[in-house]
Formats: structure tokens, C-alpha cells, sequence
């Protein structure tokens, strides 16, 4: 007998015969002896239907109240699957991140997890009972609701597989693995059967939404088994390895696109020392991650500073921004959502050279133009107009010969 956590995401339960065809699936698990923890997200575009709601009432809703309102997504979702189960005769019990408590720091909207108490999951699972748990939520020290950033359901899941032990983590989708590039973009991507944790990070953390980066890391952590599979048919998925070299090492592993980008620009700064910290230092005390960084060199005295955030806090980002231009003594402050950002990851760039030339170069063929470029020892990063996005994915896929 194992324990296994098996997360289901927005499509898996998009509609009353997907939970049903859940419900069907966690009962094969259930039959077969294991015990099962199941967390799920809201139903495909609930979120979204529910962030628009309060965009109509407010041009910039408090935290705490978003986090109230989204939140309640999932609590449908978990009501829903288990009455699918007890209707097929499997007892299950649902909770939300509140009464399993799952306690999180305060940071609304991208709250992270800092204990989860297993004592009632414990019991219910020893009753034989499945336990169905909402994911993307929990609450602070003072019971406030608070949720882990979009697709933060696959954190929850991760987190209650790292607590309780579990013999796997498995996260169903609506694709059936890990691809080496987003299938829906290039129908020749490949599945992979195993990916390290170091790439499936970096993958992540550039966009590749099939699992969110705080899972993995998550994972990595607490050395929980993570597997992708699909909800919609069988099949082995892909396992999240440390076995670098159990597998033939390709050179490159994946490609991610991100379309969620902001380029905050600040122009005409007076080129001084403490110019980053003026304008970065706000930035990160209101929680807002900056990815990548451009100073130019500074010409007659001035100098332009840019930089990327998540185009959700562009917004919140120029703000802040605001007074800050006024103190330094600078031109202006400009937003642009109109970029992508296209990420080369595989731990065989450690050992070789001129990738970066090779992308430079197919990119340059299809008259696509690099705004910014960053690196790390097994990904590099390149923003570009957003319009070619899909475009600079399919081509950099061939140039690495990522389809065979
Ligand atoms: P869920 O609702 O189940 O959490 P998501 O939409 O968050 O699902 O993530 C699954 C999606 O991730 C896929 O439908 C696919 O379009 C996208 N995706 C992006 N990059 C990849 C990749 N490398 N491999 C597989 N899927 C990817
Ligand atoms: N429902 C949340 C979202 O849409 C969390 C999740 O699906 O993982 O981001
Ligand atoms: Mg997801």
C-alpha cells in the first residue's frame, strides 16, 4: 500500500463529467489499496471569471479581499469531487487550506507555506477515507485567507506530499508529460520521459506553466517524487529525476516562452552610484520579483534603467516608481507589456560552448529582434517583441533539433 497525492488541475475539472471522470480515476487508485490525498484547482477559468469580478468593483482591489474572493474557487471544486466520489461509493472528506491548516506567511497573492498540520488528514486516511484538499490556498497566522500565486495548486500538492510522506506526488493535467517546448505551440514538441530537477526549475521559472516554480523547488527541497501525467488518458507521464547522468544528457532539455512579461523603463537617471538600490529597493519591499536587469552606460552624465517584472505587477510597479523618479531627479517612468520572453534550458550547456551564438543566430535569420538577454550556468533568456513569440519557440526548436 502507498500514499500517493494526486493534484488535478483546472481542465481535469472544468466541467460536472471531468469531476466525475476524477472521481472514477481516484477510485482505480483507491481499489488498487493505496491511500489517496487529492488536491484540486477551481474549474477552468473560474479564477480568471473571479479576478474580472473584482477588476468591475475596484481599479486595484486589496489584497486580502482578492485572496478571500479567489480562494473560493477550490472550495467548490473540493465539495464537488467528493460528492462524485461518495456517489460511486468511496468515502471522502473535503477541506480547505484553513482546516487542514495550511499556514502561510501574509504575503497576499503570492503567499508561501511555512507549516501544514497533518493530524486530521492522518486520521481521515486511516478511516479509509479520501481526503480532498483545496489547493492554491491557506491562511496566515491570524486566519487570514491567502493564496500562493497562479498555479500555486501544484505547490499545495507538493507541500501535502512533502508532510505527510508520500510515496508520490502526482500532478494530472491536461497534457501527458513534460514536453520540450509547450505542445500547443509546437505540435512536434516531444514528451519527455525524465527531467532533472535543476532544468524542470529553470523551465518553470521562465514560464513553462506545466508546473508552478514554488513546486518544484518545493520537491526539490524535501526530496518529494513529482510526476506529471494526464488526467484525460493512461500513461507513464514524466518523472522529475535527480539522475543527471542515468540518462543521456542532450544538450538542450526545453524551451520556455512567457508572455506575463513588463519592461519598466526609467529614463534619463542621473548615473550615480545607489541608482539600483533607489529604484529596486521599493520594488522588492512591496514583494514585486524583478527578473532581468539593464543598465546602460551612461552618456553625459544620464543613464536609462530597465528591468522586468510579471506583467500582473506592472501596474503596482510604476506606482511605487512615481515618487521615486521625482527624488532621483529623473525623465520618466514607462511600462511595456508589449514583450515575451523565450528561455533555453538543459544542463548540457555546462559543458559546451555557443549555444547563445546558435540562438543568436536563428533568431536573426527570421528577422527577430533581442531586447534583453540573461543568463545562468544552464538557461539563457531573451526578451523580444511579443508578436514574434510563437515564431522565435517553433524556430528555436528546430535549429536544437528538439523534435527527435
Ligand atoms: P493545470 O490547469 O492542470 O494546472 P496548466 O494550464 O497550469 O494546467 O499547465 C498545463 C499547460 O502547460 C499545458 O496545457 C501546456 O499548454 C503548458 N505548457 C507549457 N510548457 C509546457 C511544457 N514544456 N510541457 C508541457 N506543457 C507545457
Ligand atoms: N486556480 C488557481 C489558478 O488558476 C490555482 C491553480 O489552478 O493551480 O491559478
Ligand atoms: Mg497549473
Amino acid at each position: 500500500m502507498a500514499l500517493y497525492v494526486e493534484k488535478y488541475g483546472g481542465t481535469s475539472v472544468g466541467s460536472v463529467e471531468r469531476i466525475q471522470a476524477v472521481a472514477a480515476n481516484v477510485a482505480a487508485s483507491v481499489r488498487e489499496g493505496h491511500q489517496i490525498i487529492v488536491v484540486v484547482s477551481a474549474m477552468s477559468g473560474e479564477t480568471n471569471r473571479l479576478l474580472g469580478l473584482a477588476e468591475e468593483i475596484h481599479p486595484n482591489p486589496p489584497a486580502r479581499e482578492s485572496d478571500v474572493l479567489v480562494s473560493t474557487g477550490e472550495q467548490v471544486t473540493i465539495a464537488l469531487l467528493s460528492m462524485a466520489l461518495d456517489a460511486i461509493g468511496v468515502p471522502a472528506r473535503s477541506y480547505t487550506g484553513g482546516q487542514i491548516r495550511i499556514l502561510t506567511d501574509e504575503i497576499h497573492g503570492k503567499a508561501r507555506i511555512r507549516s501544514i498540520d497533518a493530524a486530521n488528514v492522518q486520521n481521515d486516511l486511516e478511516k479509509g477515507r479520501v481526503v480532498v484538499v483545496a489547493g492554491f490556498q491557506g491562511v496566515d497566522a491570524e486566519n487570514n485567507i491567502t493564496t500562493l500565486g497562479r498555479g500555486g495548486s501544484d505547490t499545495t500538492a507538493v507541500a501535502m506530499a512533502a508532510a505527510l510522506r508520500a510515496d508520490e506526488c502526482r500532478i494530472y493535467t491536461d497534457v501527458d508529460g513534460v514536453y520540450t517546448t509547450d505542445p500547443r505551440i509546437v505540435p512536434e514538441a516531444r514528451r519527455l520521459d525524465r527531467i532533472t530537477f535543476e532544468e524542470m526549475l529553470e523551465l518553470a521559472g521562465a514560464g513553462a506553466k506545466v508546473l508552478q516554480i514554488r513546486s518544484v523547488e518545493f520537491a526539490g527541497k524535501y526530496n518529494v517524487p513529482l510526476r506529471v501525467l494526464s488526467s484525460f488518458e493512461p500513461g507513464p507521464g514524466t518523472l522529475i529525476t535527480y539522475e543527471e547522468d542515468a540518462m543521456e544528457e542532450p544538450l538542450i532539455s526545453g524551451i520556455a516562452l512567457s508572455r506575463d512579461e513588463a519592461k519598466v523603463t526609467v529614463r534619463g537617471v542621473p548615473d550615480k552610484p545607489g541608482i539600483a538600490y533607489a529604484i529596486l529597493g521599493p520594488i522588492s519591499d512591496t514583494h514585486v520579483n524583478v527578473d532581468m536587469i539593464v543598465q546602460n552606460i551612461g552618456l553625459d552624465g544620464m543613464t536609462d534603467f530597465t528591468f522586468t517584472v510579471g506583467a500582473a505587477d506592472l501596474k503596482r510597479c510604476l506606482k511605487v516608481l512615481e515618487p521615486v523618479v521625482e527624488e532621483l531627479g529623473a525623465t520618466e517612468v514607462v511600462g511595456d507589456t508589449n514583450l515575451a520572453k523565450i528561455s533555453l534550458v538543459g544542463v548540457g550547456m555546462r559543458s559546451h560552448a555557443g549555444i547563445a551564438t546558435e540562438m543568436f543566430r536563428a533568431l536573426s535569420e527570421k528577422g527577430i529582434n533581442i531586447q534583453m538577454i540573461s543568463t545562468s550556468e544552464i538557461k539563457i533568456s531573451v526578451t523580444i517583441d511579443i508578436e514574434y513569440a510563437e515564431l522565435a519557440v517553433r524556430t528555436l526548436h528546430k535549429a536544437f533539433n528538439l523534435e527527435e
